[in-house]
């Protein structure tokens, strides 16, 4: 599936805040949304009040930029919480959340959903015993994710455990540090999702 491949940064700055897209980065100083917080371009200073339907595409492509996800998947995200049984919004969320890039990046063992997703990729990473290089795959409860044996030793993971052994994991997932595994203890609930977004908009605005 495809991924957006250009600056990261000025998305950031786009949406007027920090989507964390790089990891390490994001938490110094020298994150670009500290120095320059305005939108990208020649007309970035000015920014005028959003309209409604302003303010739904403008969650819908925070939602999308912070997950990696492109317009066609993402909307197909949508039209499976549509048809599932609950809340749209927080079952698309769901979803989101249950991708194997974003379980291994809240597991600690990529500094950035960019970077689990490489390391999904590049087969470092195994589901219940197999190797699963799908970054999209959907982990169930009781999923047992793990980096695979041979690459446990890499200093790119020790590297990354540096920056990530301070964030928390959340109460969805259970993390075991020391031998690079985590279990899907839980279905991700919305208040373990704790980014500030307004699903509903984007309800709203694929509903139109
Ligand atoms: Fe966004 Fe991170 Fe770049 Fe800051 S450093 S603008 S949070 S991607």
């Amino acid at each position: 599936m495809a991924r957006y491949t250009g600056p990261v940064c000025r998305l950031c700055r786009r949406e007027g805040e920090k989507l964390f897209l790089k990891g390490e980065k994001c938490s110094k100083q020298c994150c670009p949304i500290n120095k320059r917080p305005t939108a990208p371009g020649q007309h970035g200073t000015s920014r005028k009040k959003l309209s409604e339907y302003g303010q739904q595409l403008r969650e819908k492509q925070k939602t999308k930029r912070i997950y990696g996800v492109l317009e066609k998947q993402f909307r197909m995200y949508f039209e499976k919480a549509r048809t599932t049984p609950g809340v749209t919004g927080e079952n698309m969320l769901r979803l989101l959340e249950l991708r194997l890039d974003n379980a291994v990046y809240r597991l600690g063992y990529g500094r950035s959903r960019t970077e689990a997703r490489q390391i999904v990729r590049h087969n470092l990473i195994t589901v219940n015993g197999k190797k699963v290089n799908i970054p999209s795959y959907q982990v169930k409860v009781g999923d047992v994710i793990q980096i695979r044996d041979k690459s446990k030793t890499l200093q790119r993971f020790k590297d990354i455990s540096d920056v990530t052994h301070s964030r928390a994991v959340p109460e969805w997932l259970t993390a075991d540090p020391e031998n690079l595994r985590g279990t899907v203890a839980m279905k991700p609930l919305r208040e373990h999702i704790t980014y500030d977004l307004h699903e509903t908009l984007i309800v709203e605005l694929y509903s139109k």
